[in-house]
C-alpha cells in the first residue's frame, strides 16, 4: 500500500502536551481546508507516492518509537487508516495531528489524536465536523486551538464550555499563530481564564525559524 507524502523526518515535537520529545513525523500531502494563516501550504500539492514499507524503513533508521502522522489533512487519505494501525502494531506511540474538517471515526484507536477546532480567523470554522469533538478521549486526545486574535480565543472560550472540553480532552491546547502581534494579551487573557488550558506556542518556529522545513 502506499501514502502521498511530503516528507518523513526526525525533529523535536513542538506542540502539545509532548513537547519537547524526540519525534519523527511523516507529514502527508493534501488538504481540503484553506485556513488563512496557514503555515503547511507546500503540503497541499505534488508529494510523492511511497510504500508503506519504505515508510517504515525510514522510521526504523531514525530508531524513535513516537511517530507524528501530520500534513495538510493526514486523514484525507483513505490508506492513512491502515498505516496508522500498522504503526501500532509495530510498537509506535502514535500521534495523528488532524484539522478537524475529517472524521476520526476510523483511526485506530491505540493513536492519540490532536485534534484542531478552527477558529472565526481561520476562514474555515464553518467546515469543523463537531461529531469528532464527541469522540476524544479524556486519558488520551488532545484539542487544539490555533487563535490569531482575541475573537478566536472569545471563540475558543464558548466552544471549551459548550462542548465541556475539561471534561473531555487530556489537554486544551491555545495555540497563538507565530508572531501574532497581541501575544501578550492572549497570554494574560488565558492565565485569567480559570479554565484548564494550555498555552501552546510553536517550539521549532522559536529553534529553526517560522520558514523552515523539515524540522
Ligand atoms: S487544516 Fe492545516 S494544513 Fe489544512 S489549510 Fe488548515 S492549517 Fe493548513
Amino acid at each position: 500500500m502506499y501514502l502521498r507524502v511530503t516528507e518523513i523526518f526526525l525533529s523535536i515535537q513542538g506542540e502539545s502536551s509532548h513537547v519537547g520529545r524526540p519525534c519523527s513525523f511523516v507529514r502527508l500531502t493534501g488538504c481540503p481546508m484553506r485556513c488563512v494563516w496557514c503555515d503547511s501550504e507546500y503540503t497541499f500539492y505534488g508529494g510523492e507516492r511511497i510504500s508503506f514499507d519504505e515508510v517504515f524503513g525510514r522510521l526504523d533508521e531514525f530508531g524513535c518509537k513516537l511517530v507524528e502522522v501530520t500534513g495538510g489533512e493526514p486523514l484525507a487519505q483513505k490508506n492513512v487508516f491502515p498505516f496508522i494501525a500498522e504503526l501500532c502494531d509495530r510498537g509506535y506511540e502514535v500521534l495523528i495531528e488532524t484539522g478537524g474538517y475529517v472524521s476520526t471515526e476510523k483511526v485506530d484507536p491505540r493513536a492519540s489524536i490532536i485534534l484542531d477546532v478552527k477558529c472565526p480567523a481561520s476562514g474555515e470554522s464553518e467546515r469543523n465536523h463537531w461529531p469528532n469533538l464527541e469522540r476524544l478521549r479524556v486519558d488520551k486526545d488532545e484539542v487544539k486551538f490555533v487563535v490569531a486574535d482575541l475573537n478566536d480565543w472569545k471563540f475558543a472560550k464558548e466552544i471549551i464550555k459548550k462542548h465541556d472540553l475539561a471534561n473531555r480532552a487530556k489537554e486544551i491546547l491555545i495555540s497563538p499563530i507565530h508572531g501574532v502581534e497581541n501575544l501578550q494579551m492572549i497570554a494574560e487573557s488565558v492565565a485569567q481564564s480559570s479554565l484548564p488550558v494550555r498555552l501552546n506556542l510553536q517550539l521549532h518556529k522559536y529553534i529553526w525559524g517560522a520558514d523552515a522545513r523539515g524540522v
